[in-house]
């Protein structure tokens, strides 16, 4: 279905940016892998999936090196027809004791770094009249959590962003679209049982029991593979209109 497509993961070396990366590339998009650690191994998994692979190490936190990474994949590829901001990270403290650089770090590589990838990304999807943008936010673009309120304040702003670049794209085949994940057991997540299991004694699969009860009323983890399955229908024919959604999945997270 998307044969002869480029689409661009940002934070793709690893969990849901890797699942979505690949999810596309079964449909036969050719890939932009972006993110740090591993390269070579999320290379060669995508390549397997017998599409061309490319990879910038472009630090999302950093405009000038976005500018850089779009300058790459448009050389290389031509231009980017899907683009999807995933790169994230995560910051847990009381707002008195949230430390101002991570703060700054949040916002920059969650919110900021998708702003910059979409302004650049935009004028050459509007000339082919047909894009895709789809931003990884998360249920806490929803809702919030204590404890967590760079994240939030982040996510619930590319849930806004999402609306307005569909807002300005209406008229045209390009769309703008968010997906809203619960908890999801990646390096991200897996951090975050650790510290609850380090905190209370609990075993790992005590920690996880108690991390999806309190939010996830299907005590059940979203795959990326599902994730990237929900990418592939906003890349379809039959998702031509629909436009700026926050569509979450996330174990009725949300619905409670
Ligand atoms: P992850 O830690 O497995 O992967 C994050 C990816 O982003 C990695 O490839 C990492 O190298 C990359 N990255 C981090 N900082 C970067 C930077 N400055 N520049 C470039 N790349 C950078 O995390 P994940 O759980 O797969 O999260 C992916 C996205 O999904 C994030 O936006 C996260 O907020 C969102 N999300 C995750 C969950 C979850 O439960 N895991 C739930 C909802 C939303």
């Amino acid at each position: 279905m998307l044969k002869g497509k480029t689409a661009l993961v940002t934070g793709s070396t690893s969990g849901i940016g890797l699942g979505i990366a690949k999810s596309l590339a079964a449909q036969g998009a050719n890939i932009v892998l972006n993110g740090f650690g591993d390269v070579e191994g999320p290379k060669a998994e995508v390549a397997r999936l017998g599409v061309k692979v490319g990879y910038h190490g472009a630090d999302m936190g950093k405009p000038a090196d976005i500018e850089a990474m779009m300058a790459y994949a448009a050389s290389t590829f031509g231009q980017v027809d899907i683009l999807v901001n995933n790169a994230g990270i995560q910051h847990v403290a009381k707002v008195e004791d949230f430390p101002p650089d991570r703060w700054d770090a949040v916002i920059a590589i969650n919110l900021s770094s998708a702003f910059h990838a979409t302004r650049l990304a935009l004028p050459a999807m509007k000339k082919a009249n047909w894009g895709r943008i789809i931003n990884v936010a998360s249920v806490h673009g929803l809702v919030a959590s204590a404890e967590k309120v760079a994240y939030v304040a982040a996510k619930h702003g590319i849930v806004g962003m999402t609306k307005v670049v569909a807002l300005e794209t209406a008229t045209s085949g390009v769309t703008c679209n968010a997906i809203c994940p619960g908890w999801v057991l990646t390096p991200l997540v897996q951090k975050q049982v650790d510290a609850k299991a380090a905190a209370n004694g609990w075993s790992n699969e005590e920690a996880t029991r108690q991390l999806l009860g309190e939010k996830e009323p299907s005590m059940q983890f979203t795959t990326p593979e599902e994730l990237g399955e929900l990418a592939v229908f906003f890349c379809s024919p039959a998702a031509n209109n629909v436009r700026g959604v926050a569509w979450n999945m996330d174990g009725g997270w949300a619905a409670q």
